[in-house]
């Protein structure tokens, strides 16, 4: 890396960044069940957390609701990347919808932990915010042996049947390092603490925080594109400024960025959460250059290869869920 004198600008670009495994494979769903059965083609929620990516589907024919009685009998579902209760595949089921399911299989991971410790007369721990989507689902499958908890404050006041049965599970866009703290809280209070079988922070959540602290701590300010419901994206501006950004702002897109932002900075570092195209990260790259600053230096921790298979109702091929 070249040596940097105090009036030498330069932009840092966080790798891994942008979609993940689960998001990519989300959003051509949703493309690949508009191919097939024509629009419209509804949708439980924002198949991913980030509203361009929303908006150019609808502009496709996809309609996006919030539960399913706003879906007409017998038409065409597809449940978003964070996943469902069985509650909602019974109401489906009941209302003779036609579903698919685009839950990322790593969401389904947790689902399935959650369940196996019910099933062993575990009382579960779920780490995560409330009202979040992939939360909902994950208590779902098992309402009454599942607590949520929020962070370190809320364990106090966890009652569980027996301390000595205790497990404790997460959602997969948390910051890793704000759960471990959680955690230890946790074990403090229930020593035989159970941990999931594997960590349930998913790997591209994990990959780009780790890539945003390479970075913050040389930045007077990090870019985070993402949107404002994305939990992954929001992590990585806290993470920023824990890891020692002078600054820290989330955007949905170049357009949001404050020219005063910009004053007297040196080194802006660059990153995007996983539900969001490259697109979006060039027009701030773009807007940079506009501003003076020169190309982007990528600052690379991890490579990423991973493709998850598209659902069943979809599949073709394994080739046709690797060619984007
Ligand atoms: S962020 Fe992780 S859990 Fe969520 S869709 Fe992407 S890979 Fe799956």
């Amino acid at each position: 890396m070249r040596g940097m004198t105090s009036s030498e600008r330069r932009v840092l670009l966080a790798a891994p960044r942008g979609y993940c495994a689960g998001v990519d494979r989300a959003v051509i769903t949703v493309e690949k069940a508009l191919d097939k059965y024509g629009p419209p083609v509804y949708v439980r929620k924002q198949i991913v957390h980030n509203k361009h990516v929303v908006s150019s589907l609808e502009a496709r024919g996809a309609v996006f609701v919030d539960e399913l009685d706003s879906v007409p009998e017998g038409a065409t579902v597809v449940f978003s990347a964070h996943g469902v209760s069985p509650a909602v595949h019974a109401e489906a089921e009941e209302r003779s919808l036609r579903t698919i399911d685009a839950t990322c299989p790593l969401v389904t991971k947790v689902h399935n932990e959650a369940r196996r410790f019910a099933g062993g007369g575990q009382d579960i721990l779920l780490i995560g915010h409330a009202g979040h989507e992939e939360v909902e689902g994950t208590a779902g499958e098992a309402p009454d042996r599942i607590q949520l908890v929020e962070g370190p404050d809320d364990v106090d006041r966890i009652e569980v049947r027996d301390p000595s049965r205790v497990a404790w599970l997460s959602q997969t866009t948390l910051s890793v390092d704000e759960t471990m703290q959680t955690v230890e809280r946790l074990r403090e209070r229930f020593p035989q603490l159970i941990d999931p079988p594997s960590d349930d922070i998913c790997y591209a959540t994990q990959n780009r925080q780790v890539a945003v602290k390479e970075i913050a701590h040389q930045a007077d300010l990090m870019i985070v594109v993402g949107s404002a419901n994305s939990s992954n994206s929001v992590r990585l501006v806290e993470v920023a400024l824990e890891a020692g950004a002078r600054a820290a702002y989330r955007v949905d897109n170049a357009e949001e960025i404050e020219a005063a932002w910009l004053d007297g900075v040196q080194v802006v570092g660059v990153t995007s959460g996983a539900s969001v195209p490259d697109s979006l990260v060039e027009g701030v790259l773009d807007l940079l250059t506009e501003h003076g600053f020169p190309a982007a230096e990528e600052v690379r921790t991890a490579e990423e290869r991973l493709i998850f298979a598209l659902p069943p109702e979809l599949r073709t091929s394994r080739r046709a869920a690797s060619t984007r």
